[in-house]
């Protein structure tokens, strides 16, 4: 069975963002590797969902990606220049939402246009688009603890896209969120993504998220952190194409689903006892 017509994204597509043999100690590790050996491309409009054991390296990773520290070893490149610091090209996402509470919902979208310094008519213009695009325009004037939490990660979303970054880079966005809100916020990105064609690396610990959100899936082993095993998958397009969730009851979807589990409960259950 055809499941969709895979899109945009595959490794046709011109390389945005790579990881070259990058291996990353930290200081109070007696250099003992958090990360090692990662070469990882990302290419233009892919939406690559990362997977592993908690304390893998995942966020690690992402980190190094964002330009919040530097590898030990190896090179993070982007569009063929060393990444040297954070930037606004590469938009970020946390599992909570650090908002500003003393802004409401508009100047915290607004935040980062001011910073650099877009003229207000012009940032006035993006955020409300922005905020349109995330279901959001009539709470633009409440603050943060108005919101729910799904809410509140829609106002992240929204602060992180109005920069139109070419890569957005998300932590485990939706993992506090509760079943249904999450499965909306999936649906949502899945949208923006569609929409934006903005290049994705998300992470989350959730399968069946990965499977329905990515284009590709990479399985990160335990401590040291390495990239172990990559699924490329066309579930979303499909989820995507019939606005239906039937797909993630497929043969395929099931057997690419036990096959992530398997590896990575071989890697949680491995300690020697
Ligand atoms: P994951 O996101 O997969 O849960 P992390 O990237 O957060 O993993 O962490 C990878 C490893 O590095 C873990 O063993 C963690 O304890 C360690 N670690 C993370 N951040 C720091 C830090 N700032 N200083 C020292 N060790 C850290």
């Amino acid at each position: 069975m055809v499941l969709a017509e895979p899109g945009w994204a595959d490794e046709q597509t011109d390389t945005v963002l790579a990881l070259e043999d990058v291996s990353l100690t930290y200081n109070s590790d007696n250099g003992a590797n958090a990360l090692e050996n990662i070469n990882l491309r990302l290419h233009e409009g892919e939406f690559v969902c990362l997977l592993g054991p908690s304390g893998c390296g995942k966020s690690t990773l992402l980190k190094i990606i964002a330009g919040f520290i530097s590898p030990s070893a190896g090179n993070a490149v982007m569009d063929g220049e060393k990444i040297k610091g954070a930037d606004w090209h590469r938009g970020v996402v946390f599992q909570q939402p650090p908002l500003y509470p003393w802004l409401n919902t508009q100047e915290n979208v607004k935040f980062g246009l001011k910073m650099r310094k877009i003229p207000e008519s012009e940032s006035q213009k993006l955020t409300e688009e922005y905020l349109k695009k995330v279901g959001l325009l009539e709470f633009s004037n409440n603050k943060p603890y108005e919101l729910s939490g799904g809410m509140k990660q829609r106002v992240a979303i929204a602060r992180a896209l109005v920069n139109k970054p070419r890569v957005l880079l998300m932590d485990e966005p939706f993992g506090a969120l509760d079943a249904l809100t999450r499965e909306q916020m999936q649906s949502l990105l899945r949208n923006i993504w569609w929409e934006s064609k903005c290049t994705i690396l998300f992470i989350t610990h959730d399968v069946d998220e990965a499977l329905s959100l990515g284009t590709r899936v990479l399985v990160m082993s335990k401590r040291p952190g390495r990239i172990v095993k990559e699924f490329k998958t066309t579930f979303t397009y499909a989820i995507s194409g019939e606005n239906s969730n039937r797909v993630r009851y497929t043969a395929q979807f099931l057997k690419a689903r036990e096959e992530i589990l398997e590896l990575i409960n071989k890697q949680e259950f491995s300690y020697n006892i």
